[in-house]
């Protein structure tokens, strides 16, 4: 097994350590799947007063980052031989969006460095000549790149083999399988008024699978109708989709 590397390029290397250093990544780290660093660009600055970023050119508000501290600190993390096996990505709004299919390609790769962007951005530069791809986390706009960072890298080492307690934990996730996931129960079997579908509790494991089946592509259908365009539906999906049609005030909210 190939360990992952994951180097992370922040100003601001303290937001770190909570949210990637407990719960399941934390684990891959202690179990060797993933070795995770951060690099301050701040540390690759030459001059007297450590600055790593300026005024915009042409004018406007705010500061921009300089592209020096980006391309030296990248520079000290990775050999000359270029390899498709890295992938140098820079947070960013102005980006593609990104989603469950990127952190399936983002985990066949070796070595992940992942960029990010403070104040008004990061010199165009740094996009055209040191990065592979830019990827946004959304459609709003964040005071920097380190929450976009610990998303992507969340979403990837959790589908490393082994982070997951069950090897195909993840594949039945929602987006994974292509519908958003069922609902899922646990004790007690009736908690205040309300009960937990009997059909849960029958042990017939046959429909208990035709139920789930049916609630994911329910729920998909209610709130994200875009994805069961490219989901992968059986004849028995388009039967019981075709129902949820013709009757959509049976439909849970
Ligand atoms: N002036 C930029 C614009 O309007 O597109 C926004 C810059 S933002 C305040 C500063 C940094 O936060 C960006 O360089 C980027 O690294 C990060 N960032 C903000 N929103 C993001 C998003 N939705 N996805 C990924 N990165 C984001």
């Amino acid at each position: 097994m190939t360990q992952m590397r994951i180097d992370i390029v922040s100003l601001f290397p303290e937001m770190f350590a909570g949210p990637l250093g407990c719960s399941i990544i934390g684990r891959a780290r202690e179990a060797g799947l993933v070795d995770l660093h951060v690099a301050n660009p701040r540390d690759f600055t030459v001059d007297k007063h450590h600055i790593v970023d300026d005024y915009p050119f042409g004018g406007g508000s705010g500061m921009v980052m300089k592209p020096d501290p980006f391309f030296a600190c990248v520079e000290s993390l990775v050999d000359s031989i270029a390899t498709d096996k890295r992938r140098v990505i820079l947070m960013s709004p102005v980006a593609p969006r990104f989603c469950q299919a990127d952190a399936e390609r983002l985990s066949q790769y070796e070595h992940l460095i992942l960029l990010c962007g403070h104040y008004e951005g990061v010199d165009e530069r740094v996009r055209e000549h040191l990065c592979d791809e830019a990827l946004s986390i959304g459609d709003y706009v964040l005071t920097g790149g380190e929450l976009p960072a610990m998303i992507v890298a969340d979403t990837v080492v959790r589908l490393l083999p082994g982070a997951l307690g069950a090897e195909d934990g993840a594949a039945k996730d929602s987006y994974s399988s292509g519908l958003l996931e069922y609902p899922q129960y646990t004790r007690p079997r009736q908690y205040r008024q309300w009960e937990v579908p009997a059909v849960l509790l029958s042990g017939n494991h046959a429909e208990i699978d035709r139920w789930r089946r049916q609630q994911s592509l329910r729920r998909t259908w209610q709130l994200r109708p875009d994805l069961l365009d490219a989901a992968a539906l059986s004849p028995a999906d388009l039967k019981y989709l075709a129902t949820l049609k013709n009757r959509p005030d049976e439909c849970e909210k």
